[in-house]
């Protein structure tokens, strides 16, 4: 991404004809052009305003006379119209105007992404439920000379007697104090005697208060801490990663740059891969600071999502815990964005705007000015890179805080110890699980992947079961009886006969799911508590916290889960950690596929042995020498990570090159096709610029449609969004079809 800075926002006023700029969240190519009538005068880029579009009043926002955009990301000119053909806005709309930086943000992320400006709008106020303002509730007190005709009934007088008695209360709460029905209440109001007053409702966010318990710092935490603190300090944009083993303390510490923010009195952001960690997360935010932080997610309520999005735009949110989402949030001031888990690549939104909230969220951090501090135990490639080449600043914690050592990792090799036939834990894990359980430890097993088996296969025939819209095998999730697909949620009850060749009970499961783990599991260890954690039987972060507090107050003793369990829990009583099947990600051919395999297994492994009692890590591999179980057992990932570099940097692979796809999905397999043969057809013939396919996705049929793929790879100096225009610009997408763009592609499915 270039480091470049855009230019200060114009703040300028409307133009002298009185023509405006206004976003609105449709797909656009950019912002429509408005005029403002006299009695909106006043307005500017910013304000929140209803515009006439066709028959219909769409919401949007004035925006600025010209996108502040390196000269490369600048999408074409818009069409000029004539000032006589322009409609006037209708209205301004009663909400806190959206701030110059993130405007600027939305365009700059329009822009990288390739995305309809309007789209990514459309993440800032989606926000904001703009149909439904929490309006300043109504309260009501006793006018201050009582009407002289009014008629005083006993019930009127109680009512009068309260209403002067304190501040205004809503009509409901007056009445019901006064035990009078909502008709007296209004039939004073009428006659004059109770005045209606707006009531503003307190800040709906304590402050936090950065003295309340801060920690004691050992080893070299302080050290780092006060690096931290210094970046917050400086006021400016500053990139650090901060990097630490699990359980050394890195979110001890970076909560010690929001403390340094907060004493700033300035707001922070803390994003998070996932928001079931939130609920944990909160906790241990409120015992260090005395308050909680604001949430910000996908399934927040709607009124919460109002208070919420008010609170950030006027500052009195101070610290915002969210998921990627919560980039769009309209920040009065921010001061500092913490990255979690930087490397996971659930940041990467898929679906609609396709972005990377990391690579988005120093973007933002340099329109605000503000530090950003990227956080793993296991860092990604991309973020390393950019240590070594001097953009990145560097700490590092060197051990785990306190007594607890790092877990000791030990290779299981499966052609060796194999399971007995049909199951799926070897003899060594199992006695492994029945020794710590019986130390009154608590043990855990990891899979990644849902249900029961990944593939039904007829026994008769062979058969496979598979998902009629998309490529892929139907999942068996047999506690819900039903065969379903992971991509696009289609299902269907388990036959009991072949639907090839109608043999009966033929059907039989292949491989392991979680669900048959946790079977196996329970015919093993009959004795044992189990506790099962995978996405599907956790409803949301209050379960996902739950079964978090199960584990803590020891009421486990045995943990099966898929990679909700890697996250950043803070289990002290467990001690063994078995990873059913590690070497699950390797296949595929995705580049990441060894890099994304140490990081999810070291987080896994980084569960055990948080406290005192030492932890070990099995890994059930069929490849126990693979470098990626190697740098697990050595724990030695730099030099794990300079493997992989030295791999990726000839080809200019990233981080040492650019990649973006073509994505062709259609209804037919014609309209794809030759789609796709256009686009490879009209492939831009540059140098540094390599173009890879057409090819048939792997995952050729998606939810019904047919879909092809092309990559681009470019050295790392060339912008590839112009390029990528240009290329989109000469291929008209047959009938049904659609070409999406994933500008650094994470997902090559
Ligand atoms: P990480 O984020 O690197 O995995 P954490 O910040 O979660 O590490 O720390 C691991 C555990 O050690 C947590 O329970 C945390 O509260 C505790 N801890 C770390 N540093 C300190 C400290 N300086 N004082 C007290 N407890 C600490
Ligand atoms: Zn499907």
């Amino acid at each position: 991404m270039p480091h470049r800075n855009p230019t200060q926002t114009d703040l300028l006023p409307p133009a002298p004809d009185g023509r405006v700029r206004v976003m609105l969240t449709l797909p656009f190519a950019g912002p429509l052009d408005y005029l403002l009538p006299p009695r909106l005068a006043a307005a500017r880029p910013g304000d929140i305003v209803s515009v006439p579009l066709g028959r219909r009043t769409e919401t949007g926002v004035i925006w600025d006379a010209a996108p502040s955009l390196p000269p490369e990301f600048r999408p074409p000119p818009p069409k000029e119209v004539a000032t006589s053909r322009l409609k006037p806005v209708a209205a301004r709309l009663d909400l806190p105007p959206l701030p110059a930086q993130l405007r600027q943000f939305v365009d700059w992320v329009a822009a990288y992404t390739l995305s309809p400006p309007g789209m990514v709008l459309a993440m800032a106020l989606r926000a904001n439920a703009l149909a439904a303002l929490p309006r300043p509730g109504t309260g009501y007190s006793p006018a201050p000379a009582l009407p002289a005709d009014l008629r005083l009934t006993p019930a009127r007088q109680k009512v009068l007697d309260i209403a002067g008695n304190g501040p205004p209360l809503p009509a409901a709460e007056l009445a019901r104090r006064a035990g009078v029905g909502a008709a007296v209440i209004r039939g004073l109001a009428q006659a004059g005697a109770l005045r209606a007053v707006e009531i503003t409702p307190p800040p709906p966010f304590a402050v936090p208060d950065p003295a309340h318990c801060p920690p004691t710092l050992g080893g070299n935490q302080a050290e780092v801490a006060t690096e931290l603190r210094a970046r917050v300090g400086e006021d400016s944009f500053s990139i650090t990663l901060l990097e630490g083993v699990t359980g050394s303390g890195k979110t001890e510490i970076y909560m010690e740059a929001i403390a340094a923010c907060l004493e700033a009195g300035k707001q922070a952001l803390v994003l998070l891969p996932e928001i079931a960690l939130s609920a944990q997360w909160t906790g241990r935010f409120a015992r260090r600071f005395g308050a909680e932080p604001a949430l910000w997610h996908s399934d927040l309520g709607a009124r919460l999502r109002r208070v919420t999005w008010r609170a950030v735009a006027d500052g009195t949110a101070r610290v915002v815990v969210g998921a990627r989402s919560a980039l769009f949030l309209p920040f009065a001031q921010l001061g500092l964005i913490i990255v979690d888990e930087e490397h996971e690549t659930a940041f990467k939104q898929e679906d609609g705007v396709t972005y990377h909230a990391r690579d988005m969220a120093v973007v933002r951090a340099r329109m605000s000015k503000a530090p950003i501090v990227l956080v793993s135990a296991t860092p990604s490639l991309e973020s390393l890179a950019n240590v070594g080449a001097g953009r990145y600043r560097h700490l590092k914690l060197n051990a785990r805080h306190g007594n607890a050592t790092m877990p000791v990792v030990e290779t299981l090799d499966m052609r060796a110890d194999p399971p007995e036939r049909g199951l799926f834990l070897s003899p060594v894990l199992t006695g492994a699980i029945n020794d710590a359980v019986g130390r009154g430890e608590q043990a855990m097993l990891f899979l990644n992947r849902r249900g029961y088996a990944p593939l039904t296969l007829c026994r008769t025939c062979g058969h496979r079961m598979q998902c009629p819209n998309c490529t892929a095998w139907l999942v068996e999730h047999r506690a819900r009886h039903i065969l379903t697909c992971h991509h696009c949620g289609y299902d269907e009850p388990i036959p009991q006969t072949c639907p090839k060749c109608a043999d009966a009970d033929s059907l039989t499961p292949i491989g392991p799911g979680v669900e048959r783990i946790t079977e196996e599991a329970r015919a093993t260890f009959p004795d044992a508590r189990i506790l099962v954690m995978a996405s599907d039987t956790l409803s949301g972060p209050a379960a996902t916290a739950a079964a978090v507090e199960r584990i803590a107050r020891r009421e486990v003793d045995l943990v099966i889960g898929t990679q909700i369990v890697a996250k950043g829990w803070h289990f002290p009583h467990l001690t063994l950690v078995g990873i059913v099947d590690a070497d699950l990600g390797l296949g595929g051919g995705d580049l990441r596929a060894s890099e994304r395999t140490v990081q999810l297994l070291h987080q896994v492994a980084g569960r055990a042995g948080r406290a005192e009692a030492p932890g070990r890590v099995l890994l059930q591999s069929y490849v126990p020498d693979h470098p990626v179980m190697q740098a697990l057992v050595s724990g030695n990932f730099s030099s794990f990570m300079e493997q992989e570099a030295e791999q990726r940097r000839p080809g200019f692979w990233p981080p040492y090159g650019r990649l973006a796809a073509l994505i062709v999905s259609a209804e037919t397999p014609d309209a794809a096709e030759l789609t796709a043969r256009a686009l490879g057809q009209n492939a831009p013939r540059l140098d540094g610029v390599q173009v890879l396919g057409p090819a048939p996705a792997p995952l050729a049929i998606l939810r019904g449609r047919h879909r092809h793929r092309l990559l681009l790879r470019a050295r790392r100096n060339i912008a590839v969004q112009p390029i990528m225009r240009e290329w989109l610009s000469r291929v008209k997408p047959e009938r049904g079809a659609r070409i999406d763009v994933d500008i650094d592609p994470v997902s090559f499915l």
